[in-house]
């Protein structure tokens, strides 16, 4: 209300550089279609369109009792899945703390802790298994996989802190296999998965008309089920099957800065970042960098001298300090004095004090950046549900990660976009919460892999 002059010509001009229009967005989604093709195509392409071996598409009648273990969140998961039929599962759990010194020594050791901790679980849950009749592990394995078989894959590299040594280059199921072998542990391990992957094949179970299965959470991500005949770098593979699960590994679209509309808050944060000119898309979407960029924004402002009088704070003068998460309750501040917005701003990021208008402008900043992101979110799932045939009747996403669960509006947003995308048809999609993949999606994918 009381803003000046030059602080309302810096908003326009900023709200110009993060919008979207409908033209700019089925350009995007376009490309984005054309470079899913390319990868089904080659190996090597920007966007990867790994084939995950996971052939098949759950029916909710897939029954019995199968193992699952989580590695690569902030636990260690371990969980036993009953299959009922009819879309319904039960799920025992236990979550393991993974130490620092187990991620960075030997991977051995942390192989054989895995180990234990299957072990573990089946005793404390009281579950039998035996050497004859060995109950079947799926494994939720989230770090770069180059996988050759639904039971096979070696490590490509470490991620999130992980640096344990022996482990690059080699099959991340033979080393779980053979500590569990050396351990007597009666489990066979018969699937690795992508946490994507589990996410669709979770979701499927539930709702038979899933189409694609998605990650909105610290990165982002997306698998489906794409026809082998279109599988076209899969050579040497024979199935019966008609499709097959492929982890799109979508974060790194656009790596070559064809389409995306950077803006200079984003190129900053870009060259800033562990990863230059990799994971461009994830960059506009994911938990991960949203908070980063509004800070670049807020930063830019207060250096034209046009929000909170020109100050900053050590805190918000930090890297990655204003979290994506401020910004969720930014956007839900509906108190007329910004109360909520006052408190993180002078209180978590010790702001020396704020005004209305500069709150104001802050919960701006937030709004064109999460609207941006659900945008270009509805990009890539237009792009995958115009590469597959949808039926008249509509069909389901089924969608896990902390963005999509508490950021205020991003599914209404990615609905509105997506209605600029496809046009009516869109009104047949339904994006629902898929918490299960990583207990759930594995367990089918050791059932399915049988
Ligand atoms: P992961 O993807 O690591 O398995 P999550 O799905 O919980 O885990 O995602 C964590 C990411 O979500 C973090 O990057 C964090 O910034 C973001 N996040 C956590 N809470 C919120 C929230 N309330 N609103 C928006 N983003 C959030």
């Amino acid at each position: 209300n009381d803003c000046s002059e030059s602080q309302k010509s810096a908003i326009d001009e900023i709200t110009k550089e993060f919008e979207i229009n409908t033209d700019k967005l089925k350009k995007i989604s376009e490309h984005f279609r054309n470079e899913m093709n390319k990868g089904l195509e080659k190996h090597g392409q920007t966007v990867a369109m790994v084939p995950s071996y996971v052939t098949g598409i759950p029916t909710g009648k897939e029954v019995g009792t199968f193992l699952a273990l989580d590695l690569g969140g902030t636990n260690l998961r371990m969980c036993q899945v009953n299959l009922e039929g009819d879309g319904k599962v039960s799920v025992r759990q236990q979550k393991y703390k993974v130490s620092d010194s187990l991620k960075n020594g030997d991977a051995r050791h942390l192989f054989d802790y895995l180990a234990d901790c299957v072990d573990k679980f089946l005793s404390e849950f009281n579950i039998s298994s035996s050497a004859e009749d060995k109950l079947k592990l799926g494994f939720t394995f989230s770090f770069p996989v180059d996988q050759t078989a639904i039971n096979k894959g070696n490590l490509i590299y470490w991620t999130k802190g992980y640096t344990a040594s022996g482990a690059v280059g080699k099959d991340v199921v033979f080393m779980l296999q053979d500590s569990l072998n050396r351990k007597v542990v009666p489990v066979e391990v018969t699937a690795l998965v992508n946490d994507t992957v589990g996410t669709l094949l979770a979701h499927a179970y539930k709702h038979s008309n899933t189409l694609l299965g998605v990650i909105l959470g610290t990165g982002t991500n997306g698998a489906y089920f794409e026809k082998i005949s279109n599988i076209k770098k899969l050579k040497s593979f024979s199935s019966n099957a008609d499709h097959m699960v492929i982890n799109i590994e979508w974060g790194a679209f656009d790596n070559e800065r064809k389409v995306l509309p950077l803006t200079m808050f984003d190129n900053k944060l870009d060259r800033k970042s562990n990863n230059p000119r990799k994971q461009a898309l994830e960059k506009f979407i994911s938990g991960m960098y949203l908070g980063e960029i509004a800070r670049n924004v807020l930063l830019n402002l207060i250096d034209r001298t046009l929000l909170f009088d020109g100050f900053s704070s050590k805190d918000l003068n930090n890297q990655y300090y204003f979290e994506t998460e401020y910004m969720s309750t930014i956007e839900a501040d509906d108190t007329n004095t910004l109360e909520k917005t006052k408190r993180i701003l002078e209180e978590s990021l010790n702001l020396p004090s704020t005004t209305l208008t500069d709150r104001q402008i802050v919960k701006r900043v937030c709004q064109l950046v999460g609207l941006r992101a659900a945008r270009l979110s509805a990009a890539a799932l237009s792009a995958v549900i115009s590469q597959c045939n949808v039926p008249e009747s509509g069909c389901n996403i089924g969608i896990d990660g902390s963005l999509f669960l508490f950021y205020p509006s991003f599914k209404e947003r990615i609905k509105r976009a997506l209605k600029e995308c496809l046009g009516p048809n869109a009104d047949k999609i339904e994006l629902d919460l898929a918490p299960d993949g990583s207990g759930v999606g594995a367990a089918l994918a050791a059932m399915l892999s049988a």
